[in-house]
């Protein structure tokens, strides 16, 4: 088939500034690569931190990484996906949001290839990069080598699908490193879109109770929908909120606290939640500079287990296409993918997103 000669990128031009659409060259796919026409692509957090000047991300640059398209150039080499299923133009996938740089000792020795030395993100990189189109809020994307790809179910839609490969598999991971057993009790802080994702996967793992905490009460009546068995303003008084949350999480307090809201000011609440021996997994501070004062002396005292997730290993790829795939009948994901707007609108997107306006803004070039 015919390639376009070009292809629209939403530049980032420079923080809080509104995005360029410019034309980009487009040339066949090299060895490895696959090139794909995007058909929806969700505004995560992080896409808001980095327009926001808040994390580093090169100007001019591409951003977007929540993608899912149709194959429209396989390039020598790709011939199956990561689970082993053919792949063929005009297929849909999703794909890690991340590639690494070949063999190396994280992904070879540690197995955690998502820190691995020179590892590059899609929607992180400069638009002057070649081949260009790396990002999420354009009309194609080459996903490029030593990345993971995923063929689609047709049973799935976009909205369901373009999560998968950052809010959701990041969620897999961070549940898996939350020891949830049969019966535990769960506390998330933070009921936007992963905290959401975190309380079913939690039930799925075999949670008794799930207890959500954020400051929005629409975000705290949607999250009833997705799992959560009670849901609380955590700016009520901590003594409060503590008798209320121990209603649940008896005798006293939660197996597990997951955090989820980026919010560094919340751990010392996090840290009276969690019982004694309990696990504490923090995954939303992805921004540096999260600094907070708290006393260390109460992870020795209750012998709490703390653990950092960031991104995920491309295992939890598979399973969050399986996890959204088997449960969307059970929660209502696509409703989270609550507005949609053209290429030439990624600003009023991203500005409607930062207000939380709309929870998952997806970008339909
Ligand atoms: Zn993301």
């Amino acid at each position: 088939m015919t390639l376009p000669a070009s292809g629209r990128i939403a530049v980032y031009t420079e923080p809080n500034a509104p995005f360029q659409v410019q034309d980009f060259p487009i040339r066949a796919p090299r060895a490895d690569e696959a090139l794909v026409k995007v058909s929806m692509s969700t505004i995560c957090r992080s896409d808001i931190h980095s327009y926001q000047g808040h994390r580093p991300s090169p100007c001019p640059g591409l951003l977007g990484h929540e993608i899912v398209g149709n194959i429209v150039a396989l390039g020598e080499g790709i011939t199956h996906d990561m689970r082993g299923d053919r792949l063929s133009v005009g297929d849909r996938i999703t794909w890690s949001e991340f590639f690494i740089p070949g063999d190396n000792y994280f992904s070879e020795v540690l197995d955690l290839p998502q820190k691995s030395h020179g590892v590059e993100k899609y929607g992180h990189m400069a638009a002057t990069t070649a081949p260009h189109h790396h990002g999420g809020f354009a009309e194609y994307c080459y996903v490029l080598p030593k990345s993971w790809i995923l063929r689609l179910p047709d049973n799935i839609t976009d909205a369901e699908a373009a999560p998968i490969n950052c809010g959701v598999a990041t969620m897999v991971a961070v549940t898996e490193a939350a020891n949830i057993r049969l019966g535990s009790t769960v506390v998330i802080q933070g009921l936007g879109l992963l905290g959401l994702y975190g309380a079913a996967l939690a039930k799925s793992r075999g949670a008794k109770y799930v207890i959500g905490l954020d400051v929005n009460a629409k975000r705290r009546e949607q999250a009833l929908r997705f799992g959560v068995d009670m849901a609380l303003d955590p700016s009520l008084a901590a003594a409060d909120l503590l008798k209320q949350i121990n209603t649940m999480c008896r005798p006293e307090g939660a197996d597990t606290v997951i955090e989820v809201c980026g919010v560094p000011e919340v751990l010392p609440l996090g840290l009276e939640i969690v019982r004694v021996g309990g696990t504490y997994v923090i995954a939303g501070l992805v921004s540096p500079g999260a600094h907070v004062t708290l006393d260390a002396n109460r992870f020795v005292k209750k012998m709490i287990t703390l653990k950092g997730v960031h991104n995920y290993h491309p295992r939890h790829l598979i399973e969050a296409l399986d996890f959204v795939v088997k449960h969307k009948a059970q929660y209502p994901f696509a409703e989270l993918v609550d507005g949609q707007y053209a290429l030439d609108d990624v600003t009023q997107a991203m500005s409607d997103a930062a207000s939380q306006r709309v929870l998952r803004a997806a970008i339909v070039p």
